[in-house]
């Protein structure tokens, strides 16, 4: 062999060395992505802009007098979708976050990065978004490039200072919208009158937040998702052959090249694919950790068989396996097995959800207090009370000693709860000395809402010991 000369497998691996935005002084290589065009571009867009739509106006859409989605950290109270959660429904909050956690791990040993793809914020302003006012005041690829290239004149910094405005005043509104889900939209407009001066904290909270929007989507871009993202750090241990990705068939591709030469494949270098890549790689590589599975290059190379009349699906939701075995199918046995998985999984954690008590009751005997007589025949215990309503409603509550026979009393008012009302008392049970069987006697405390009974509740009565009541 000749000294340079390759060896016949040789495989040019070296874009595996660095990211495709880095460059060899490790200086950051500026992507202008073509304007994708096509079928899953378009339902990309249906999607993100319903979930754009969603999000901007959650805040101000109200169910039952609370809005849409409210995560009030201050007052521990969350509203999702009508349905108010307080401290006391912790334990759904760790099963939803056991449920997304293997959700997420199935989802993408599964299928990928669907999710980036599809409804990653990031992917979903960056897109659909800053891209498109990007695409609108530059113009597309060759444009953006020249604009760049050119030195500083009058229409270049007109076209800067519109297009950076434009996107500053979307980082405002995306800041004031998710402070609204936070404090609620009343608050976030009564922050705002008077500013800067009447709350300098405020403002320079959504100021920082702002910066911090626009920072990400007017200048570190893709960045996010091929360094900061652990989601995107985690695909390396989470895909394997059999996941569903978005994959260049290069059975069928390979050898690339223009012309009508027989030994052909179907990829006519065109390179296409790699001009609309929003994060600079050329799928032809294989699977890389910056692919967020945008479907940009399915649809740029769907255009390009169509126009040399090949089928089209040369870049496509595939797994590294089916590819390799020249199989068509996307779903595969295991891929149908974990979907049903995923689907149980979801019925759990909707199951608990619809199913959790409207009004949660707790009652403990009350710290460092013992028995006391109560007339001759009788001792009593007290304990504290606490009620929460976490349905839309008033309810009437009222509790009845079960087990064993006694009484229980409650002062005060008569247990009626306001939505959302927490209320505390302090109850006593009584028990004739005849009922104590030890020092320490089971009691079961029956929970009526509206006369009927929704829960019972255990605890202990305390009481001396069995021969001395005797
Ligand atoms: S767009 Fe298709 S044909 Fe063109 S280079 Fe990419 S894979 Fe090959
Ligand atoms: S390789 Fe294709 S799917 Fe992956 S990021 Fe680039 S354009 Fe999107």
């Amino acid at each position: 062999m000749e000294l340079n000369q390759k060896p016949d497998n040789y495989q040019d691996l070296t874009f595996r060395d660095r990211m495709a935005t880095v460059d060899q002084e490790g200086k950051r290589v500026w992507v202008f992505p073509k304007m994708p065009q096509g079928k899953f571009t378009n339902y990309r867009r249906i999607v993100a802009y319903s979930l754009l739509l969603f999000f901007y106006l959650a805040p101000h859409l109200r169910v039952n007098g609370d809005p849409l989605i409210f995560l009030n950290f201050m007052d521990r109270r969350f509203v999702l979708f009508g349905e108010v959660f307080y401290p006391q429904d912790f334990h759904l909050l760790v099963l939803s976050f056991i449920t997304l956690l293997v959700f997420i791990i199935l989802f993408t040993v599964v299928y990928g990065r669907i999710f980036c793809g599809w409804t990653c914020p990031q992917t979903v302003f960056m897109e659909f978004v800053y891209r498109p006012i990007e695409y609108m005041i530059d113009g597309d690829r060759s444009k953006q490039r020249n604009l760049a290239k050119q030195p500083m004149g009058p229409v270049k910094l007109f076209k800067r200072i519109l297009k950076h405005s434009i996107f500053l005043l979307i980082s405002y509104i995306t800041s004031l919208t998710f402070l609204s889900y936070i404090i609620g939209w009343p608050a976030v407009r009564q922050l705002m009158a008077g500013w800067p001066f009447s709350n300098f904290g405020g403002f320079m909270g959504i100021m920082a937040f702002t910066g911090i929007h626009y920072f990400v989507f007017a200048w570190f871009r893709e960045q996010v998702c091929s360094i900061v993202c652990p989601y995107g750090r985690l695909q390396g241990v989470m895909l394997d052959q059999n996941s569903i990705v978005v994959a260049y068939d290069y059975l069928r591709g390979e050898p690339r090249g223009r012309g009508k030469n027989e030994d052909k494949g179907d990829c006519i270098d065109c390179k296409r694919c790699v001009d609309v890549c929003p994060t600079g790689i050329d799928i032809r590589n294989g699977t890389q950790l910056e692919c967020i599975n945008c479907t940009a290059c399915i649809d740029a190379c769907a255009s390009v068989m169509y126009a040399v009349n090949k089928p089209k699906g040369l870049i496509r939701y595939a797994s590294e396996r089916s590819i390799s075995e020249g199989k068509k199918k996307v779903m595969n046995a295991r891929a149908l097995a974990y979907s049903a998985v995923l689907v149980i999984l979801l019925g759990i954690a909707g199951f608990a959800f619809m199913n959790r008590d409207e009004v949660e009751t707790t009652i403990v005997r009350t710290q460092g207090t013992l028995f006391q007589s109560y007339g001759e025949d009788a001792l009593s215990n007290l304990y504290d009370l606490q009620m929460i309503n976490k349905s839309n409603n008033p309810v009437v509550m009222d509790l009845k000693l079960i087990e064993p026979e006694g009484e229980i009393k409650i002062p005060g008012d008569s247990l009626i709860l306001n939505k959302g009302e927490i209320i505390k008392r302090n109850v006593l049970i009584i028990l004739p000395k005849n009922e104590l069987k030890s020092s320490n006697t089971h009691v079961i405390i029956g929970v009526y809402r509206e006369g009927t009974e929704v829960e019972q509740i255990s605890s202990s009565f305390v009481g001396p010991n069995a021969l001395d009541v005797k």
